[in-house]
Order: structure tokens, then C-alpha cells, then sequence
């Protein structure tokens, strides 16, 4: 009986996406008020410094070093008051800061290089990666929370960057993590990708888009499909997900079955909207379709929910 609960998970489809690497130890329970203070003060603390969507990183002959200890840090303008607490790597505090230091005015040997660009070329490990994710979000939420909504007083940080709370109302803010259902709807030998006007040349991908308030996940399958392809989904799937920090959000990846075969797009959404076969697609990842179209990078969870779908047997 239980078994067949865990039918699906026998090699964690999540585990095999970008930015879901994150090996450290949360150890949420014991975030204490002053954390911060604490996890800096250890010698052996090491912290990554990211600044406007962009990780600065020590180069070095052989590649990119993210990691710099407290006093190092200054280099590359940490600002540690504002430093967040990732968690620990064997017992190592592990930190994230928030970079003072324009990119072009970093001194030699260093260079702020954007997240998307990072993870796209695979400059960093998976468990870097991982943590890059979580501090991005969390010192992107923390930036855009100075300020209570409530009262309008200043916020302050607490237990290393999971709370804020304010100074007028005493009201807690805690950081926030936007679902957004991606998905791939297929029937029968077919798939259902689209193309935004931004993407790169000749790629397509899956649909999605952020599930509302008072929205299951599986209803946001069906109504992004629904507004973005005229296509009606009936049964949802959920296969992975994938934390995502252009904020905070989390990709949640699911199949849907199409109930329904033409095709209206949005066009304000998509610039097309088609369905492929199954050996159309394995013909894209392969690398060999006759239009030259593309799919996003192998760590993407698009690109994983229709390998999924293609090899499927
Ligand atoms: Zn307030």
C-alpha cells in the first residue's frame, strides 16, 4: 500500500534540476534573535556576495570561486549588517551579503556575474548553486522589506534574515516563496510548447505562470493552459519542482492531459503555440530538428518535464 504512494520518486526528478542542490543544514529550528552576529563572528564563516542579481566571484586560473571569509569580504563590498544566514556545512556558518561595489569598480581578480548567466553555464556546483538560490531570495526579500506595509515604520532583521519586524507596529513579516506552475500538456504522442516573444532564437518551451490566491496547483495548470493555448487540461500530475530566485519563486512542474486539440494562443503571451511529436522532440534534444528549434538549458524544469515526457516508454 505504501509503496505505491512512492511509486515515482525511486530517483528524485527535483534532484536533478538547477538550483536545487542546497546541501546545507537549515537547522531552522534554532535560528536565534541575534544569528547573524553569531555566524559571523566564527573564524571559519564563509559567505557568498551578490549584488543586483549578481554574484561576485574571485577568478582565478582554473575557474570561478564564489566563497570569501567575513574579513576578505570587504574586497567585494559585502555589507554584513545586512548579511543573511544560509546555514551550516559541517558545522561552518554559511552566509550570504548583499555587494556595495558597482561591477565595474570591483578591484582586480573579481568580477559580478548574473545568477541566469551562472547557472546557464554551469559555473558553479550544484550545492553552490543551491545556496546562491537561497540567499538571492532571501536578501532580495529582506531588500524589498525595509518598510512595513502595514504602518509604513522601518523593519529590522531578525534571526539571520527569516523575519523582519517592525519598528512602529511590531508587526513580523516573514519571506515569501511565489508558486508558479509550469507544465507540459500532452495527448496521446503529442506535447503542447510555446514561445515567448523574449526567448532566444528558434527555442520553445513549456507554459506557465504564477498560481493566484486561492488557487490549487492543479487549477493553475488548467487555467494557464487554458488562457495561454485554448487547450483544456483534465488530469494534473505533479513531477518536480525547482526553487527559482529571479525573485523567490518555486517552479512547480506537473503534466497535464489534454483534453482538447486546438490550439487558440494568446498572442500577447506567446509569439507561437504548437504541439510536437514524440520524435519531433527527441529530434530537439538530440539537437537535430530540420527547423533548428531548441529547448531550454538540461538543468531547467522544462527541459526536464519533456525529456520525461519523451523517454517515457
Ligand atoms: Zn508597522
Amino acid at each position: 500500500m505504501t509503496s505505491s504512494l512512492f511509486s515515482m520518486s525511486a530517483d528524485e526528478p527535483s534532484r536533478q534540476l538547477g538550483f536545487a542542490g542546497n546541501r546545507l543544514d537549515r537547522l531552522s529550528e534554532n535560528r536565534a534573535e541575534d544569528a547573524l552576529e553569531t555566524a559571523l563572528a566564527a573564524p571559519d564563516a564563509r559567505l557568498l556576495v551578490s549584488r543586483g542579481g549578481r554574484v561576485v566571484l574571485k577568478v582565478n586560473g582554473e575557474g570561478f570561486e564564489p566563497w570569501f571569509g567575513v574579513a576578505e569580504s570587504a574586497a567585494a563590498g559585502a555589507r554584513l549588517e545586512h548579511a543573511v544566514l544560509l546555514g551550516w556545512d559541517r558545522g561552518t556558518p554559511v552566509l550570504a551579503a548583499p555587494g556595495g561595489i558597482e561591477p565595474d569598480d570591483l578591484p582586480d581578480g573579481l568580477k559580478a556575474i548574473d545568477h541566469r548567466s551562472v547557472y546557464v553555464q554551469g559555473l558553479l556546483d550544484e550545492p553552490t548553486l543551491g545556496a546562491l538560490a537561497q540567499g538571492a531570495s532571501l536578501l532580495a526579500w529582506n531588500a524589498s522589506h525595509r518598510f512595513c506595509g502595514r504602518c509604513g515604520a522601518k523593519t529590522v532583521m531578525r534571526i539571520g534574515g527569516y523575519k523582519r519586524v517592525c519598528t512602529g507596529c511590531e508587526a513580523q513579516l516573514f519571506p515569501r516563496t511565489d508558486p508558479v506552475a509550469i507544465m507540459l500538456a500532452v495527448r496521446e504522442e503529442k506535447c503542447l510548447l510555446g514561445r515567448s516573444p523574449h526567448f532566444p532564437p528558434g527555442m520553445y518551451s513549456c507554459l506557465a505562470g504564477f498560481i493566484e490566491p486561492g488557487e490549487t496547483i492543479e487549477d493553475a495548470v488548467r487555467r494557464e493552459t487554458f488562457e495561454e493555448s485554448g487547450i483544456r487540461i483534465g488530469r494534473v500530475a505533479y513531477h518536480a519542482s525547482q526553487p527559482w530566485p529571479f525573485p523567490h519563486s518555486l517552479m512547480i512542474g506537473c503534466f497535464g492531459e489534454a483534453l482538447t486539440e486546438e490550439i487558440d494562443a494568446d498572442r500577447e503571451e506567446l509569439e507561437d503555440c504548437r504541439w510536437f511529436s514524440r520524435q519531433e522532440v527527441i529530434g530537439i534534444i538530440a539537437g537535430t530538428h530540420p527547423d533548428g528549434i531548441l529547448m531550454p538549458p538540461p538543468g531547467a524544469i522544462a527541459s526536464h518535464l519533456v525529456r520525461a515526457w519523451a523517454q517515457q516508454r
